[in-house]
């Protein structure tokens, strides 16, 4: 995989990838003060679509504002950034990386004095765990490391900071030889996996751990529980004991990189289904009609690239 491309918006313009480059001594350097987005434009048979563009650009303003950073732009002009950023890159199918930071101007842990700065890069991205992943399943630990305790550093906030704990949980995972890891909050609950969320299977219905337990609100998670409705299986939001992830039907992930990965065992022991289960393989095929194009945008989740281009 290469996240070379031809453009990058910055600060209001489309620039060469080698000229969007930042100051060493930006705020975001040092003190981890950036902000930012991964969406997914997706092939379909009507031309390029981005995948819940609106909900990704308003999470991302949601992120700076507890941070007390006013993006210099508006939501709108966020969108069609991204949409830019596509087109002129030529991509039909890609990830996007809508990112503000704090740059230069000041290097006191109060980052009101740094500039704020822009950006928006984009590459071509295949499935993240792995190609066969999505039909058979992952391997997964659960993690020595916590998530952010309450009140801490905030989890309803994609920082960069945040991934000092993914990148943890990651590498830990690999390590031991499993694809991922799933972490519990501070309280020993299942929280969510380095870089998506988690949904459980058990009896028929679905559970996936609640926005007060140190997960990141995802939006695929969120288009998840509305599709799951949808199909007209239950589904709870509550906390999860870690030893319920044993005892389990079937486990998936959902997330912008992950979409819908099926989780066949935890620390060795399998999901009931051993594998993608029925009511997971029912949520992925939903799924992914509607992202791919081959179902009616039923729920309004797709931007056409071509939208609000400027004439
Ligand atoms: N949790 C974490 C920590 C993540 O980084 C992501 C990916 N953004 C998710 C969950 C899934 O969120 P989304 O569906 O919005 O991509």
């Amino acid at each position: 995989m290469s996240i070379r491309a031809k453009k990058i918006w910055r600060n209001g313009r489309l620039v060469d990838w080698e000229d969007a480059t930042v100051h060493i001594s930006s705020h975001a350097i040092s003190y981890g003060t950036s902000w930012f987005e991964g969406i997914r434009c997706y092939k379909t048979r009507r031309g390029p679509e981005v995948f819940r563009l609106r909900e990704h650009v308003e999470r991302l303003f949601d992120s700076c504002k507890i941070y007390r950073t006013e993006i210099p732009f508006s939501q709108e002009e966020i969108e069609q950034a991204i949409l830019d950023t596509i087109s002129g890159n030529g991509f039909e199918a890609c990830y996007i990386r809508p990112l503000v930071l704090r740059g230069v101007g000041t290097l006191d842990l109060s980052p009101q004095g740094a500039q704020v700065e822009t950006f928006v890069f984009a590459w071509e991205w295949g499935d993240f765990l792995g190609a066969e992943a999505k039909e058979l399943g992952v391997d997964v630990c659960t993690s020595s490391w916590a998530r952010v305790a309450p009140n801490t550093i905030p989890a309803l906030s994609k920082a960069a900071g945040n991934y000092l704990s993914s990148a943890l949980i990651k590498m830990e995972a690999v390590q031991g030889g499993y694809a991922e890891g799933i972490a519990l909050d501070s309280k020993g609950v299942v929280s969510e996996g380095s870089g998506e969320n988690l949904f459980l299977v058990r009896d028929e219905v679905v559970y996936t751990p609640e926005v007060t337990q140190a997960i990141l609100p995802g939006i695929t998670r969120s288009a998840v529980i509305e599709l799951t409705r949808d199909l007209g299986i239950e589904v709870a939001e509550r906390a999860i004991p870690r030893e319920m992830l044993y005892l389990a039907d079937e486990l998936f992930f959902t997330g912008t990189a992950a979409e819908v990965t099926p989780v066949r065992s935890v620390d060795k022991i399998p999901t009931k289904c051993a594998g993608r289960g029925p009511i997971t393989t029912r949520i992925q095929k939903a799924f992914f009609e509607i992202t791919e194009g081959r179902q009616d945008d039923r729920f309004g989740w797709m931007t056409p690239i071509g939208a609000r281009q400027r004439a």
